[in-house]
């Protein structure tokens, strides 16, 4: 049974140490390909190094929404070099973060629209965070033509869903799937499988009983098989399915 980690964070300085045996894991445990997921220039130059020198690695470049206040006449033609290459397969992340509001929220918006448009006229998809700000994202996704996402590490609510899920986006789910309060489950079970995409977030939301521990991508089985519990899925067909999504996602096939 193989994996596809949609969305982990290798350049975390939580890997700075240890990142071999981490990948070492992952393939161990089936999860043999991968996205790591940038944050802003720096990072994704630093994600495409990572990818270039690692096989079922690829990687992404985007100015996540902590990051929107750097947002500057720069970043565009920055993320648009860095996107030229083979193995950046995504825009992002990019979005909303309404709930820290690391970021004044105008420039998030201007940051977040800005990406939108480059993923439709590079014809990438983009990596999509939103916290505490459903409305704003639904608004934006739904204006968004020409732009295909993902609603990553979903979290939101209904309208959200059922607005990305119009839009022909994906959505997925993350470690919090197997949280004993997750209240989501209903959510998880809405999402049609061509739609659906696993991922750790790694080093972040350590799936049960990891909660806690830094998250790595060894760890995405535990995932899918919360997803597939709540779904009332085989674990195979879980794993097989979001495998297959991801590399049509990314473009990979
Ligand atoms: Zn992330």
């Amino acid at each position: 049974m193989n994996l596809f980690d949609s969305h982990c964070h290798l350049t975390a300085g939580a890997f700075e140490q240890d990142l071999e045996p981490v990948l070492a894991r992952a393939r161990a445990e089936g999860v043999t390909e991968l996205v790591t997921i940038a944050s802003d220039l720096d990072d994704a130059a630093r994600a495409l190094g990572l990818a270039r020198e690692t096989d079922g690695l690829w990687s992404s470049a985007g100015l996540h929404p902590h990051e929107a206040d750097h947002f500057d006449d720069s970043t565009i033609a920055g993320l648009r070099r860095l996107a030229a290459e083979p193995e950046v397969v995504a825009i992002g992340e990019a979005g909303l973060d309404f709930h820290y509001d690391n970021a004044p929220r105008e420039r998030q918006l201007e940051c977040f629209e800005a990406q939108l448009s480059l993923a439709a006229e590079l014809d990438l998809p983009i990596v999509v965070h939103s916290r505490d700000a459903d409305a704003e994202t639904a608004a934006l996704v739904r204006d968004a033509t020409g732009a295909r996402g993902v609603l990553h590490c979903f979290t939101g609510g209904p309208e959200l869903l059922e607005t990305g899920l119009d839009a022909g986006w994906m959505v997925s789910f993350s470690g919090i799937v197997s949280f004993r309060r997750f209240d989501g489950a209903d959510l998880v079970r809405r999402v049609p499988d061509d739609r659906l995409l696993l991922e750790t977030d790694s080093p972040y939301l350590a799936p049960v009983p990891n909660r806690g521990r830094r998250n790595e991508p060894s760890f995405l089985p535990l995932t899918c098989a919360a997803v597939a519990g709540i779904r009332d899925q085989a674990l195979e067909t879980i794993a097989d399915v979001t495998r297959r999504n991801a590399r049509a996602f990314y473009g990979l096939d």
